[in-house]
């Protein structure tokens, strides 16, 4: 049984003070909260030692927005898996469209992140998705395949139960344009094919598989309802706790 992951994506938002504000909300309203799914805040790095201590104690799983592969070394700015790990953190966003656009993040780079993730024990959420271009052309699923092909280039199946993908229309990120829950199903189910063509049967029907595109409280209940989708990455709408919370009870 999959296990529905509602997670938020913070962005380059919330000073300290404001992240413990928010978390505290989530994690009072996560003590009562029993229904069966995952609840992750993805913050910005300078918040999430912070982040921990007030969610240690709560349902709640702690994420990070990007990772450098290496443990160590000469990469200034940079934070390495070992860093997240040392904080606790649970999950790390992998190429997430922001950082493939204006951070020029490959497929290549994904890859190594992955597996760095991986073997430090953080369980990476790959992101996936074509722009507008690419769907204009209708080039959406090879667009996902390549990237998800690519990205898991080397990644053993036993790997998987701590993977997660999210299919995230670059389109819908961040322009209130959501894709109809129709058109994120059939991505999302294309993308267990292609994992079920590069490990198996089995491996593609427990992969969790979220998705993400202007996800609010209104919309959330019709794009859970599909079959293939297994929760949802949520950006502009995790930042108020009221709205996301709309959004984890959907
Ligand atoms: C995201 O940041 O991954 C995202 C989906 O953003 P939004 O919900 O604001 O579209």
């Amino acid at each position: 049984m999959r296990v529905p992951l509602i997670a938020g994506n913070w962005k380059m938002n919330n000073t300290i003070e404001e992240s413990l504000y928010l978390a505290k909300s989530l994690a009072e309203f996560s003590k009562s909260f029993n229904k069966d799914r995952e609840i992750l805040i993805c913050a910005p790095f300078t918040a999430l030692y912070a982040l921990k201590t007030v969610l240690k104690s709560s349902k709640i799983k702690l994420g990070a927005q990007n990772m450098h592969y290496e443990e160590s070394g000469a990469y200034t700015g940079e934070i390495s898996p070992l860093m997240l790990k040392d904080i606790g953190v649970d999950y790390v966003l992998i190429g997430h469209s922001e950082r493939r656009q204006y951070f020029n993040e490959n497929d290549e780079l994904l890859n190594k992140k992955l597996k760095a993730a991986l073997k430090h024990g953080i369980k990476p959420i790959l992101c996936v998705g074509e722009t507008l271009e690419q769907r204009e052309a209708n080039v959406e699923k090879e667009t996902v395949k390549t990237q998800i092909v690519k990205s898991l280039c080397g990644i053993d199946a036993d790997c998987f139960k701590n993977i997660v993908i999210a299919y995230e229309p670059v389109w819908a990120i961040g322009t209130g344009k959501t894709a109809s829950s129709d058109q994120a199903n059939e991505i999302i189910s294309y993308i267990r094919n292609v994992i079920k063509e590069l490990y198996d049967e089995e491996i593609s029907e427990n992969v969790i598989i979220q998705y993400g595109g202007s996800v609010k409280g209104s919309n959330a209940a019709e794009i859970m309802a599909k079959p293939d989708i297994d929760g949802a990455l949520v950006g502009g709408a995790s930042l108020k706790a009221e709205e996301f919370i709309n959004i984890i009870n959907y």
